[in-house]
């Protein structure tokens, strides 16, 4: 049992390995938020195979499964955009079973007949939880209705557990046993490690697009990495904050004192904080624009940095080498376009390669571009909530793992 200490010491929170479910409705509330391609097919599985533990674990223990998900933004009404439909037919390929029952709700008498009806062994998938505004009103009404159709809650959608919705926080509490599914318990075992015993040296990359979204995740970092890497558009307001020039990058200047106490709060703690060497500037982001890489770390007038030059790559990399522990999040650049994604790529390829490292990757423009780059596998966990696991690394208590303590 030696493998579930870390979420018992943190929290009095049981796992599914605990609860008895033969027999008996498991309602697991998932995640199963996929992107879908224009003709409405799965686009990427990542999250419904995510989720395949838990569930093989409630068929096997002869359970009644109920997966309940959202998709999309559907605004509280039946919009057949986002209909789970697809991701039923996928769950069947995956699960290889002969049937998901997939009803056209979420809630409701007949579906309420459905679970009492259903055999072990037996799942259904139910429609968007989020074509009901209820949902994310945390309506009451709404989640007793839920809390019907089980005799057991199981939480494995870590990437809503920051939302207090009626599916994850609402229901819990009209159901008599409740707990953690696999995937959630993975997600906290390896966040936990990043700010309660990272392993040492603890070095953190951070990046991506906005310091005020993410200034608490540096504060909290502060508390326990060895040393920082900051790039992207992040590193752009850090470098105008101590006087740099940057041209038209994206910087939040409103954001410069914020940046310069995060600066002397490190010095002080005797933290370095590794900012770009040198930028790749354009003067448009654009695919055909016309590239220029920097000498330095000013960017001049009329141009703009969209991604750390080959100078910082290799400090970075350098930085990254002794690490036996790292967390990234955010990109280096704007990745999206492939000329500008070389820093992006350039990092996580010195994080895939470290050997002997814990590698946790959070925030979901950082796990796409080491889906894109094939280095999934060399990373030891990349968390499936983008915003789940930054308010986690904040140490902010989630709503959704409050909501399973005893
Ligand atoms: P994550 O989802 O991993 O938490 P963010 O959402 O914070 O990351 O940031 C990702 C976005 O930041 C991307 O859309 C990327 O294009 C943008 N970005 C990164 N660097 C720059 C830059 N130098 N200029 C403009 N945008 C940038
Ligand atoms: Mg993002």
């Amino acid at each position: 049992m030696g493998f579930f200490a870390p979420l018992r010491m943190t929290t009095r929170i049981q796992h599914i390995n605990d609860l008895s479910l033969a027999g008996k409705r498991v309602f697991i509330r998932v995640d199963f938020n996929v992107p879908l391609t224009a003709d409405g097919k799965v686009a990427d599985d990542t999250r419904i195979k995510a989720c395949l533990p838990t569930i093989q674990h409630a068929l096997k223990a002869k359970a009644i499964v109920i997966l309940a998900s959202h998709l999309g933004r559907p605004k509280g009404e039946k919009d057949p955009k986002y209909s789970l439909s697809p991701v039923a037919e996928r769950l069947m390929e995956l699960l290889k079973l002969e049937q998901v029952i997939f009803p056209e709700d979420c809630v409701g008498d007949g579906i309420r007949k459905l679970s009492l009806e259903m055999k072990p062994g037996q799942v259904m998938l139910l429609e968007n939880l989020r074509f009901h505004k209820e949902e994310e009103l945390n309506d009451e009404k709404f989640a007793k209705k839920l809390a019907s159709l089980c005799d057991v809650y199981i939480n494995d959608a870590f990437g809503a557990a920051h939302r207090a919705h009626a599916s994850t926080v609402g229901m819990v509490q009209f159901v008599k046993e409740k707990g953690a599914g696999f995937l959630m318990q993975k997600e906290i075992e390896f966040l936990t490690k990043v700010i309660a015993k990272p392993e040492r040296p603890f070095v953190a990359v951070l990046g991506g697009a906005k310091v005020s979204d993410k200034i608490a995740v540096i504060e909290n970092l502060l508390n326990t990495v060895d040393r920082l890497a900051v790039g992207g558009a992040m590193a752009n307001t850090f470098l105008a904050a101590l006087g740099f020039k940057m041209g038209h990058s994206k910087v939040e200047s409103e954001k410069n004192y914020v940046a310069k106490k995060a600066f002397e709060r490190a010095k002080t703690k005797g933290i370095p904080i590794f900012l770009p060497l040198d930028h790749v500037i354009v003067q448009k982001i654009d695919e055909e624009a016309p590239v220029q890489v920097t000498s330095d770390a000013n960017v001049p007038e009329g141009w703009m940095a969209v991604d750390i030059g080959p100078k910082t790559v290799a400090l970075f990399s350098k930085e990254l080498q002794n690490a036996k522990t790292v967390f990234w999040n955010g990109p280096m650049g704007v990745y999206e376009i492939e000329k500008f994604s070389k820093g992006t790529l350039g990092v996580a390829h010195a994080i895939a390669g470290l050997k002997r490292a814990t590698t946790i990757i959070g925030g979901g423009d950082s796990a796409s571009a080491v889906v894109q780059a094939g280095l999934e596998n060399k990373m030891t966990h990349i968390s499936t909530g983008g915003g789940a696991s930054l308010e986690f690394i904040e140490g902010k208590k989630l709503p959704g793992l409050k909501a399973l303590e005893l």
